[in-house]
This record gives C-alpha cells, sequence and structure tokens, in this order.
C-alpha cells in the first residue's frame, strides 16, 4: 500500500512547512523579537493544571479589548494567526486571494483546505497593483482576501487607498493581516471597522516578544466572528498561554519600548546596509528588513558560516535576504558579518 497516496492530492502534492531549526549564534530569520518577558512566566503558576482552560479565553480578550479599544465580542481567539488563517478558510471557503509576494501561509492552507486560490503579483514597488487586484476580484469573485500589510517579506505597508478600494469592490470578507502593525507609522485599520462590515483585522503577540505562547486574534463585525468560532476547535488557545499573556500585556510600558527599540533599531540598520556596496536593503515598516544582494545563495550561507542566521527569500523575490531586527548587539554583529561577506565576493 502506498501510504502517501492515501493522503488527498493537495496534500500530498505539498512539503512539510520548513519551520526547521538551524544552528547559529544569531538568530535574525523568523521574525521574532530579541526581547521577551520572562516576568510574565510567574502567572502561570496559577493554573490548575488538571482543567481545561477558559475556551473563550475571557480575560485575555477583555485585556485586548481594552488596550485597542474595541468590544470583547468582536475578538476571536487563536492559537497563533496561523490558525486564524486556518479556520477563517474553513468557514469562508475560496477561491481566496492574495498578492504575492506574501505570507506563504494564505497559499498553503488554501491548497491544504482544498479551496481554489488566486494570486496577484504586486507592482514594481511592492505596492498593491490596484488594476489587477480589481480585475480579479471581479473574475474570480472571492470569499476571502489576504492583505499583509505591513507585508512580509516586502516590509512596506499597501497603500490604504487601495486596500479601502479593494474592500469596497470585495463580494467577501477582506482580511489585513496586521501582523507587524505595531512597529509600523501608519496608524492601521483598526478605526476603520466600523465603516465596513466586511473589514477584518487580524493581530498576533508573536512578534512583539510572545511568540512562545502562539495567540493571535481577528477583530470583526460579530457576525463574522461568530461564523469563524464554528470551525474553533474548543479550548484551542491554553491555560499557561492566557495567564502568561494577560500578564505581559499589562506591563503596556514595556511592550512598547520593546517595540520603540526595534523600529529605531530597523532605521538605524537600513542606513548602514545602505553603506555597504552591493547590498540594497528596502524601506520597512515591519521587523525585519529585505535586502538584495547579487548572489543570495552565497551570502546567506557565508553569513551563516559566521553564525548569523537570516531567511533566504530568494525564491519568492528575486536576489533577495531578509534578516530579522534583533539587539544592538546582534544587529552590529550582522552588519560585521554582512560587510565581510560583500567584501569577498569583489575580490
Ligand atoms: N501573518 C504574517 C504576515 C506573518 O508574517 C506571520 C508569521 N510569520 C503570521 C501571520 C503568523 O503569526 P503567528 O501564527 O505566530 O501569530
Amino acid at each position: 500500500m502506498n501510504l502517501k497516496q492515501l493522503a488527498k492530492k493537495e496534500v500530498s502534492a505539498l512539503r512539510a512547512y520548513q519551520a526547521k531549526e538551524i544552528p547559529c549564534r544569531v538568530k535574525l530569520d523568523a521574525n521574532e523579537s530579541p526581547y521577551g518577558f520572562r516576568f510574565a512566566l510567574k502567572a502561570a503558576a496559577s493554573v490548575q493544571t488538571n482543567r481545561y482552560p477558559d475556551p473563550e479565553a475571557k480575560k485575555l480578550k477583555a485585556v485586548l479589548a481594552r488596550e485597542l479599544g474595541v468590544r470583547p465580542q468582536n475578538i476571536l481567539q487563536g492559537n497563533g494567526s496561523d490558525e486564524i488563517i486556518y479556520n477563517l478558510i474553513a468557514a469562508f471557503g475560496g477561491p481566496v486571494l492574495y498578492p504575492v509576494p506574501t505570507f506563504s501561509m494564505y497559499g498553503i492552507i488554501s491548497q491544504v483546505l482544498g479551496e481554489k486560490k488566486v494570486s496577484v503579483p504586486l507592482d514594481r514597488e511592492f505596492d498593491l497593483d490596484e488594476g489587477k487586484m480589481l480585475h480579479a476580484l471581479r473574475k474570480n469573485r472571492p470569499k476571502i482576501v489576504f492583505l499583509s500589510s505591513p507585508n512580509n517579506p516586502t516590509g512596506n505597508c499597501f497603500s490604504a487607498d487601495r486596500i479601502l478600494k479593494i474592500v469596497e469592490a470585495s463580494p467577501g470578507i477582506v482580511v489585513v493581516d496586521e501582523a507587524y502593525q505595531p512597529f509600523s507609522s501608519d496608524k492601521g485599520f483598526l478605526p476603520l471597522l466600523k465603516d465596513y462590515r466586511n473589514l477584518v483585522i487580524m493581530r498576533t503577540l508573536s512578534k512583539i516578544g510572545l511568540a512562545s505562547l502562539r495567540f493571535g486574534f481577528l477583530v470583526a463585525d460579530e457576525e463574522i466572528i461568530g461564523e469563524v468560532n464554528k470551525v474553533r476547535l474548543p479550548f484551542n488557545v491554553n491555560a499557561l498561554s492566557q495567564v502568561v499573556a494577560v500578564e505581559a500585556l499589562k506591563n503596556t510600558k514595556a511592550l512598547r519600548t520593546a517595540v520603540r527599540t526595534i523600529a529605531a533599531e530597523r532605521d538605524r540598520l537600513v542606513q548602514a546596509m545602505e553603506g555597504i556596496s552591493n547590498v540594497t536593503p528596502f524601506p520597512s515598516e515591519a521587523n525585519f528588513i529585505l535586502f538584495r544582494v547579487t548572489d543570495p545563495d552565497r551570502v546567506h550561507a557565508g553569513l551563516l558560516s559566521r553564525g548569523i542566521l537570516v531567511r533566504n527569500v530568494a525564491d519568492a523575490v528575486r536576489g533577495c535576504l531578509r534578516v530579522t531586527v534583533g539587539t544592538p548587539q546582534e544587529n552590529r554583529k550582522f552588519l560585521d558579518a554582512l560587510g565581510n561577506c560583500m567584501e569577498k565576493s569583489s575580490l
């Protein structure tokens, strides 16, 4: 019996997501924050290990609702925003439309669930191509559009007016994935939720120092929340994550300071990278920087041989690597190693 053939054809055609751990001294490949919140772990002592978690994550939603100025009924919890993407596609189905290059999970999960996916190239500035997007909307009538803004891996925000035109023209829901919004100078789309019923905002705690907890959430119209809630598995957010997240979120000052430090370091890093010959960094509103080099495979390997792990995204964006902003010391090591690699290449 060929066990591989037992799997659905959409699944056997896939390769497992490469979240493999590559040993390194400086880990700048996964858009994590270099700053954790160990103090929040003390809250874990209150967890009753024999009891299921609060299925509604009420306390955590209340804290988020207060922080964001929305109502708890408009929030839906997920085991990371990856799970939210899964639940959205499970609830609404396809076609699923998204620009490319972008976060790979929109396409992977659509395929796993056997839903049609439609990808539309970004324009030369990595912004939404309004004409092509509107055409794809008319032609495919997608149930869901995913717009990552700031976009991973390009780092820019899409033009707000183009996003709004897509929201207005869309026959289905439009999910603005704001995983990196805290690092951006744009204010994001939360204030517009009241004006557009098909607008959905997705956020995560992963990029602001709490990736280990696996917590992401949606903010949307209560009817949308109600439909997605039907496919959410009970107890999807564990008790340890709930209490630790609540504890960490209480310390808004520490969270904000970390985000501000990372954003300032990012701007410094872009400037410094601009000074390295044959390296072209792109402007970023996120906690990572996309940069172009002549030989990305060689530079990726060269950095790794110096202990620095970045992400090779050349498959998605020609000639490009993506580096996550680390601590000032980590960034210094990265810059030294990159300068070193580039000197070698010009010899
Ligand atoms: N959206 C975007 C744009 C991302 O880059 C990521 C993480 N790489 C996610 C969602 C998923 O985040 P998480 O599942 O950790 O909440």
